[in-house]
């Protein structure tokens, strides 16, 4: 199931370009603007539906914030469970953890160890609303792996094609980005 260039370019619109934030250099994608567009929201996520519905899923994973918002909706359409990936310190009980490097540093996301105990080797989709460099996107495969869990497709609005992200983390998961920024 293919996005149409029709369907593309209303989800492209509705997406707003920010210069200079959070930091001088950053264009960053400002995806509140999308989310306040019924007619394009809409068109995301029936496409996400119809993409995602003959998959077999048994969860979908979303990183923490924007991950939730698509995430938690595709997953009710879907009638499967939804399970967040959270930044380091926020998930009450028993977590593992993945630590991955950002431009200067480094930091943690954790999922709650049976978040995915409902089925043996559990099929999961983790969605984001964009991949840049890939480091979060892969250390959230691997902790749905290292789970018990199997992370079968990442799926994400934007990909920043320039950054590189999506080859890498093709080696741990297939992946699926609605619009490629050159
Ligand atoms: P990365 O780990 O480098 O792939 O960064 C991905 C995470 O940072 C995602 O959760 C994105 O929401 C966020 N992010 C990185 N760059 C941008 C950008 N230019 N615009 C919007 N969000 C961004």
């Amino acid at each position: 199931m293919t996005l149409s260039n029709m369907e593309r370019k209303i989800i492209e619109n509705s997406i707003r370009d920010i210069k200079d934030f959070p930091k001088q250099g950053i264009v960053f994608k400002d995806i509140t603007t999308l989310l306040n567009d019924a007619e394009a929201y809409g068109v995301l996520m029936n496409h996400l539906y119809q993409r995602y519905k003959e998959y077999n899923l048994d969860y979908i994973a979303g990183i923490d914030a924007r991950g939730f918002i698509f995430g938690a909706a595709l997953a009710q359409m879907l009638s499967i469970g939804f399970v967040p990936i959270r930044k380091k310190g926020k998930l009450p009980y028993t977590t593992i953890s993945e630590k991955y490097s950002l431009e200067y540093g480094v930091d943690e996301i954790e999922v709650h160890i049976d978040a995915f105990g409902k089925f043996q080797n559990a099929r999961v989709l983790l969605i984001d609303d964009l991949i840049a460099t890939g480091g979060t996107a892969n250390a959230a495969a691997k902790l749905i792996n290292q789970a018990g869990a199997s992370c079968v497709e990442a799926c994400f609005i934007m990909a920043l094609d320039f950054l590189d992200g999506q080859r890498k983390l093709k080696e741990t998961t297939d992946v699926y980005s609605l619009i490629e920024v050159k």
